[in-house]
């Protein structure tokens, strides 16, 4: 079923359910007040005719029966062409009535009889000739002894009759309002749900012909639908970029995979050929063939790791020993410090959470990167500062710097400078960055050409340890 639909079905059930509790109420409290006014009259009517028997005793004779002849006038009196009265005798026998009664009695039964015998009053609907009465008896008292009843009558057969009208108006009411409610409603759902229908065409047009360089038109009332459309947008830029990223990613690695293939081809094909057939220059050959497998084996390993972390790697994180990682790492780099003077500079102790082996890989991806780009007689600091929230390690060389235009792309997969004589691969400061980020932390970098460059890994300090 469609949103449209759906919407107009549910418009129109509430407006429906809302018009008939509506009306239902309002019939129900018109009904009851209408009867409530009827009754109120009947008793008002009843208690005056009561207080004149009481009162005029006169027409009352000793044995408790009324003079019919002068109480037949008075008792007019209190009649109307709607109200009727009749009155009646403690021993059930109608004494006298109203004249517009004529020769209709109101019937008078064992219950009334008790019950007013009993000095209660009391309401009754009764027929008389397929005539509805609402009828009100009242005991007539004289010396506190009942001698008889009053009973004031009147039809509410035109009540019935109004009411019924108000019921019929009010329902017919109700399905003419459910009618233009519901016509109404799928004309509102039409003009709300028009622009997704028109964003729903656009992406099918753009997805169909593979154009991720197409945008949605934005309208500028910024609503809901201009927000998704700026979303949608900016979903397709994500992809347009992230297709991108693909494409140069397979290009840069067949790129990678190429040379160091080449390399190795043509220096088997120079052993197969019995080309070299000095000892020394064969086992160069041999040499040059096992650094170019290294290098494409690291390529791969680095690869791997990248695509890992893109699929949400997670690493064994446990309380790590900064200090002891720092150490480690400046021992392995002065064994590859190719004459360059590695330094320990500060060095606080510091606990963090993490992957003791991915944070060591981390460190001498930034301290091989230094050695690379520092000449022999410079010089790599390593030193690590515990704030109270951070731990810092950094990574300084005085070596040839980083161009401040470079500075932005350097932690982009497969970005060399371009200056870079040591056949990097660009991929270590990519996977560095990778690895701070996992441990909620960051690397930041700060270089001057000529001068060096100052690398800091970030990291949230364990906050649970206890240091001296
Ligand atoms: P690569 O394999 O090329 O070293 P990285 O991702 O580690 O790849 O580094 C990207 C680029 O950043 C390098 O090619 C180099 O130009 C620059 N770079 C990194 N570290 C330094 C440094 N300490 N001094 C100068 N340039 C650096």
């Amino acid at each position: 079923m469609s949103i449209r639909t759906r919407l107009t079905l549910w418009y129109t059930f509430l407006l429906g359910t809302t018009l008939l509790l509506f009306s239902l109420a309002l019939y129900s409290v018109l009904r009851y007040s209408l009867h409530a006014q009827i009754d109120r009259t009947l008793s008002a009517q009843a208690q005056q005719v009561g207080k004149v028997i009481e009162s005029q005793q006169i027409y009352v004779s000793q044995d408790g029966t009324v003079d019919l002849p002068q109480f037949d006038v008075l008792l007019n009196v209190f009649a109307s062409p709607a109200i009727y009265i009749q009155v009646i005798a403690a021993d059930g026998q109608v004494v006298v009535t109203t004249r517009n009664l004529g020769k209709q009695r109101f019937p008078f039964d064992e219950n009334v009889l008790n019950t007013t015998m009993d000095g209660q009053s009391i309401y009754k609907t009764l027929q008389v000739d397929d005539t509805s009465f609402r009828v009100y008896s009242t005991p007539i008292f004289v010396h506190g002894q009942v001698i008889g009843v009053v009973q004031v009558g009147q039809a509410i057969e035109v009540i019935e009759d109004t009411l019924g009208q108000v019921f019929l108006f009010l329902m017919g009411g109700v399905a003419f309002c459910l009618i233009v409610g519901a016509l109404v409603g799928i004309f509102l759902a039409r003009q709300a749900l028009r622009p997704i229908e028109e964003i729903n065409n656009a992406v099918t047009k753009i997805v169909r012909g593979q154009d991720l360089k197409q945008r949605l038109p934005v309208s500028g009332t910024n609503d809901e639908l201009t927000r998704l459309t700026v979303t949608i947008n900016g979903m397709l830029e994500r992809l347009d970029n992230f297709f991108q990223a693909q494409v140069h990613l397979s290009a840069d690695i067949s790129h990678e995979l190429r040379t160091p293939l080449t390399a190795i081809r043509g220096n088997i094909d120079l052993l197969k050929r019995g080309a070299i057939d000095v000892p020394a220059e064969r086992a160069e050959t041999l040499t040059i063939v096992d650094g170019e497998l290294n290098r494409m084996s690291r390529l791969i390993a680095d690869l791997l790791l990248l695509s890992q972390a893109d699929a949400g790697l997670s690493l064994r994180m446990q309380t790590v020993e900064l200090d002891t990682v720092v150490l480690d790492v400046y021992r392995q780099a002065r064994i590859l410090a190719k004459g360059v003077n590695i330094q320990l500079g500060h060095e606080d102790q510091a606990m963090v959470q993490g992957d003791a082996d991915r944070l060591t890989q981390l460190l001498l991806n930034l301290v091989l990167n230094a050695i690379k780009h520092t000449p022999a007689d410079g010089f790599v600091r390593i030193s690590l500062y515990r704030d109270e929230k951070w731990v810092r390690v950094q990574v300084k060389d005085n070596g040839q710097g980083i161009a401040s235009s470079a500075l932005p792309y350097i932690f982009e997969r497969f970005y060399r400078g371009e200056d870079n004589q040591q056949k990097g691969m660009g991929l270590g400061l990519a996977i560095a960055q990778w690895i701070a980020k996992v441990h909620r932390g960051e690397i930041t970098v700060t270089s001057n050409p000529d001068h060096g460059s100052e690398f800091t890994l970030w990291l949230p300090l364990s906050t649970n340890i206890k240091y001296a």
